[in-house]
């Protein structure tokens, strides 16, 4: 069963992309949000980070946003790891 629903669910994921447009990205999960600094002196400083920015739809968003954003996309990348990793188990 488990291995159905993935098997299932990779489809449906793969399906959706492909019908996406490539140049609108209406419910982008912004899980490319790159930081931004005013100065380039303070490049690489994260608690001085301006703005955060994401690469794949270009929304701007302040640094608190950009970190949640960032978060959860990691979040969510470890989740799939376990996932896969589980699955590799069986
Ligand atoms: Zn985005």
């Amino acid at each position: 069963m488990g291995f159905l629903d993935k098997l299932l669910g990779r489809k449906g994921v793969k399906e959706a992309s492909a019908d996406a447009p490539a140049a609108v990205t209406p419910d982008c999960p912004h899980a490319a949000v790159t930081p931004r600094w005013d100065s380039g002196a303070d490049m690489g400083k994260t608690d001085l980070v301006s703005a955060y920015v994401c690469e794949a739809c270009g929304a701007r968003f302040s640094r608190e946003e950009g970190e949640t954003l960032g978060a959860s996309a990691a979040d969510r990348l470890r989740i799939r790891e376990d996932e896969r990793q589980e699955g590799m188990q069986r």
